[in-house]
C-alpha cells in the first residue's frame, strides 16, 4: 500500500490516483499527512480497504513529503563499506547516527537551493517510524516502522569539515537539503525489505547504484541502536546511509550545479527528482570567540 501528502492532504493510492483519505473516511481520519503515524495501526487497517476502483489523477508536482513535521530526523553515516572507504574512513564497528534538523525536510519534487560550491547527493532508503519504539530488539525492528520511502541527504562538505570534528548536523540541514518522497510505500508491499536496488542520477548520469542488502547495519538493527538510547516516536524519520559514488568520494571531486537535477530511485518505492538551484542569498556569516 503506499500513501503519500498530496497538496499538505493525506491520499491512499490506489491504480487510478488518489483517494483523500479524511473525505473518504468520513473524517475518521485526519487530513494532514502529518498527524497519521500516531494511529498508524488503526489507520492502515483502514486503509488496506480502500477500494482499488477509487482513485483521482494527480500531478507529480503536488506531491509533499509523506512525514512532513518528523519530531526527530536520524541519519547514518558510513552505513555503506564502500562508501566508507571512498571517505578514506573505517568502517565503523557501530552505528554512525547524527541528525538532519527536521526543518530541513522537504518533499519529492522541491527544489534545491545551494548555498555553496561542494553541496554533494547522497540517495538514501529512508523509514518513517509507525510506532513509538523504545528499547527494541532487533527482531522487532521492522513491526515500528510505517513503511518506506526515498531520501536525498544532501550535504554541504566544506561546512562538513570546517573545524577539528565533522559539523554533520548544520553541513546536511540546510534549507532543501531533506526532499523525501515520493510517496511512502508500506513494508508489508516489499517481498524483501531488506534488500531493494537503490541510485541516484545527475542530469540522466548514473552516479550511485547498490543494493540495500550492502548495509553494515540494516533497518531493524538501527532501530534497535537508535532506541536503545532515543525513543523513536511516530513520523520520524531514519537516513539509512548512502551508498559509494558521492561527489566528494571521487577524483577529482564534483559538487552540484545550479541547473542540475538529482534524480533518486529505490526499487519497489519509485523515483524522486529534485533541480539545484542557485540561492537568494550567499552570506558569510561573521561572529566573536571569545579568547
Ligand atoms: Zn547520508
Amino acid at each position: 500500500m503506499r500513501i503519500a501528502n498530496l497538496d499538505g492532504r493525506l491520499v491512499v493510492l490506489t491504480p487510478r490516483g488518489a483517494v483523500d483519505v479524511h473525505t473518504h473516511s468520513g473524517g475518521r481520519f485526519p487530513a494532514d499527512p502529518g498527524a497519521i503515524y500516531t494511529d498508524w495501526d488503526r489507520f492502515r487497517d483502514w486503509a488496506r480497504t480502500v477500494d482499488d476502483d477509487l482513485g483521482e489523477r494527480f500531478d507529480d508536482a503536488q506531491l509533499a513529503a509523506p512525514s512532513p513535521r518528523p519530531r526527530q530526523v536520524f541519519a547514518v553515516a558510513l552505513n555503506y563499506a564502500p562508501h566508507a572507504a571512498e571517505a578514506r574512513l573505517a568502517s565503523p564497528d557501530d552505528p554512525l547516527v547524527f541528525t538532519k534538523f527536521p526543518s530541513c525536510i522537504t518533499g519529492p519534487a522541491s527544489d534545491v537551493p545551494l548555498p555553496g560550491g561542494s553541496v554533494d547527493w547522497e540517495v538514501e532508503l529512508v523509514a518513517v517510524i509507525g510506532r513509538t519504539a523504545s528499547r527494541v530488539a532487533e527482531e522487532d525492528g521492522w513491526s515500528h516502522v510505517a513503511g518506506l520511502t526515498i531520501g536525498q541527504d544532501f550535504s554541504e562538505r566544506e561546512v562538513q569539515a570546517r573545524g577539528p570534528a565533522p559539523q554533520f548536523g548544520l553541513a546536511k540541514s540546510f534549507p532543501g537539503f531533506g526532499p523525501t518522497g515520493p510517496w511512502l510505500t508500506t513494508v508489508d508491499d516489499f517481498a524483501a525489505p531488506d534488500d531493494l536496488a537503490i541510485e541516484c542520477e545527475i542530469d540522466g548520469e548514473l552516479v550511485q547504484q547498490a543494493r540495500t542488502s550492502e548495509m553494515l547495519f540494516p533497518v531493524p538493527g538501527l532501530i534497535a541502536y537508535i532506541s536503545a538510547i532515543c525513543p523513536l516516536l511516530p513520523g520520524d524519520l531514519v537516513f539509512t546511509g548512502t551508498p559509494e559514488g558521492t561527489g566528494a568520494g571521487r577524483s577529482p571531486q564534483r559538487f552540484l550545479r545550479p541547473g542540475e537535477v538529482v534524480v533518486s530511485r529505490v526499487e519497489g518505492i519509485g523515483s524522486m527528482s529534485n533541480a539545484c538551484i542557485a540561492p537568494l542569498h550567499v552570506e558569510a556569516v561573521q561572529i566573536s570567540k571569545t579568547a
